[in-house]
């Protein structure tokens, strides 16, 4: 297919069409896609809108100044150093900079096709190259190199992280990209971004549970959508079903807008749920708390209900942020927390970063496998002062509340040991410069490692909670990564396999006396509260816009019931059989809402 064939292509998508991915993040929004370039190593070939067209010059012209600026302080430091060093290539490659075949002809392909900078510029890269490849000489056509080289580099400057930046918005949009980070999420709240849409991610990626703190309607895992959407496109965007409406006829318009009205209807028939105890129609009580990633959320924490705080992800405080967080800016947050959520308690996590959460401020080697390495609690132990200076701000925090602590990835007994030891000199520090704290708080760890449920049993006699993580602990029992979409639909919370570590993890929390919650994306889940309930967990820990649903599940149930579908689950051997009895269960209790109010689930392949 040559160039004009693709742009004729691009340009045909204009049509309405469909665009499918995992809703991870409820709501439906009307609104303007704009194309964000993230993540992407490949030059994306797009279309532009004829008013996006002058300022995408201006783009491309920006990225072949700041070239110019990059190469002329090389340039400096080669000639500072005295280096005998190749400066006149530099030169070589300042004049091709300048050269009116690359960059004048890429402006004007620009300007006559309405395409981005990168396609513009790999058509008349490939133009220069061609002319190189017949030149006789052997070593000016070696010279190709060189074009190659700048071509590199201006391409490097128009997608580089820091090209875009979002809070440069004029109007509200809804973002699409390839891949966005968590920290890109986080400062979508304070911009003017109505939604997102990615190709890569799942539905307990880090990205996604950040959206549902934000409240932001989001969809990922969208595998082509960066491809065949343009800047400009009008969206439709249905964070319940996942689907995408790009450039939508009036009739699909009218449609999505009535849905949209059934939607807000019900959210405010659930808010009756509010104040209403989580237990079953015979009494079996659970604790519904929330799931926390800032501490802006504790007003709505408050608003849901909430009875705590089950899960505040500290490692956020890191995030979009160039320096480390000091023990003072730890201390500020979690008292915000502790008082915000008081008389409650609220189980504040050790840093979690590493696998999909990248801190820059520590830098950790590249690894192959990020989610099985340097991460969370191994992290913490490895560099002792960061830690140290979180424990102490918990530590002064439960003096204004009640602050449980949890520590993440735990994958044996050592590692406790080791961290008491720590937090014991911690405490022996505070208590000589009288500064108070609460001498009993409780420890827990987050289950979330295989190893740490077959050994359940020996970690209950060394903390005073447990914490289910299932985000993690499915992917590192089903070896399924969390964040890569093409095998989410092999991401299965009703594995037998995961139920039977679900029960032996509450078995032998019980017989120890102590609880145990869960903290990961399968408990907020209306799919999967009767199993959950019938396997006896004590806590339940959610974002907060599941709460009312959950609820409204749990009081339609007899704890009896949930036992019998487990007992049941118990003799199924696919995740399959088991989803089909809960959801004909779900289905007898709620035949109207079901379809539209329950039928998402974790792996959303519906
Ligand atoms: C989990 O793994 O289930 C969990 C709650 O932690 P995170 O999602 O932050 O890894
Ligand atoms: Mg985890």
């Amino acid at each position: 297919m040559d160039d004009s064939e693709k742009i004729r292509l691009k340009r045909e998508l204009k049509k309405t069409h469909f665009v499918k991915g995992i809703g991870v993040s409820p709501g439906i929004i009307i609104g303007k896609a704009y194309f964000l370039d993230r993540g992407k190593i490949e030059a994306p070939a797009r279309v532009l809108p004829e008013f996006h067209v002058a300022q995408e010059v201006e783009r491309f012209l920006a990225a072949v100044e700041e070239s110019k600026k990059q190469l002329r302080k090389a340039k400096e430091k080669l000639l500072h150093e005295d280096a005998a060093g190749p400066s006149y290539i530099i030169d070589t490659h300042l004049l091709l900079l300048e050269d009116k075949k690359l960059i004048d002809s890429t402006v004007e392909t620009i300007k006559q096709s309405w395409i981005n900078s990168e396609w513009a510029m790999k058509i008349n890269l490939d133009r220069l190259r061609k002319i190189f490849n017949s030149i006789d000489d052997e070593y000016l056509r070696s010279r190709k190199t060189d074009v190659d080289y700048v071509g590199e580099r201006i391409l490097r400057n128009l997608m580089g992280q820091d090209t875009e930046s979002l809070a440069q918005l004029k109007e509200e949009v809804i973002i699409v990209a390839h891949d966005i980070s968590p920290g890109d999420t986080a400062q979508m709240a304070k911009d003017k971004i109505v939604a997102f849409v990615t190709d890569m991610g799942g539905k307990t990626s880090h990205t996604a549970i950040m959206a549902r703190s934000l409240e932001i309607p989001a969809i990922v895992g969208a595998e082509t959508s960066s491809q065949v959407i343009n800047t400009g496109d009008s969206l439709i965007v249905d964070g319940f079903t996942g689907v995408v409406v790009v450039n939508p006829s009036p009739e699909i318009m009218q449609e999505y807008r009535e849905r949209q009205q059934i939607r807000q209807k019900m959210e405010r028939e659930l808010f009756q749920y509010r104040d209403l105890p989580a237990e079953t129609l015979d009494g079996f009580r659970v604790k519904i708390l929330a799931n926390i990633e800032l501490v802006e959320e504790i007003p709505s924490v408050l608003q849901h209900g909430a009875e705590g705080i089950g899960l505040y992800r500290t490692e956020y405080l890191y995030l979009n942020r160039k320096d480390l967080p000091s023990e003072e800016d730890h201390f500020e947050a979690y008292k915000q927390v502790v008082e915000g959520i008081f008389p409650h308690p609220a189980v504040i996590r050790t840093l979690d970063i590493g696998g999909d959460k990248f801190a820059s401020q520590i830098v950790v080697a590249e690894e192959m496998n990020p989610a099985l390495g340097l991460r969370a609690i191994r992290l913490s132990l490895k560099e002792i002062d960061i830690f140290k200076a979180q424990l102490r701000a918990m530590l002064r925090a439960s003096a204004y509340g009640k602050v449980k602590i949890l520590l993440p990835m735990i994958s044996g007994v050592s590692e406790i040991r080791e961290v008491k030891r720590i937090l014991d000199g911690v405490r022996l520090g505070l208590s000589a410069e009288g500064i108070p704290y609460d001498p009993k708080i409780e420890i827990g760890v987050m289950i979330e490692v295989p190893s740490a449920v077959t050994i359940a049993d020996i970690l209950a006699k060394e903390v005073d909670f447990f914490s289910i993580g299932t985000n993690d602990l499915i992917q590192y029992a089903l070896a399924i990564d969390r964040v890569n979409e093409s095998v989410s639909h092999l991401y299965e919370p009703l594995h037998p396999a995961i139920l039977r570590l679900i029960r032996q993890v509450v078995q032998s929390a019980h017989e120890a006396g102590i609880r145990v919650a869960m903290c990961g994306e399968m408990a907020g889940e209306p799919l999967y509260i009767p199993i959950l309930i019938g396997l006896e967990l004590d806590d339940l820990s959610m974002n907060v816009l599941s709460i009312f649903r959950i609820k409204k599940i749990l009081r339609a149930y007899t704890f009896r019931e949930c036992k019998e579908l487990v007992d049941a689950s118990m003799h199924l051997s696919i995740p399959d059989e088991i989803e089909d009895l809960v959801r004909t269960s779900l289905r007898e209790k709620f035949p109207e809402e079901f379809r539209e109010n329950f039928g998402f689930k974790i792996s959303n392949d519906e």
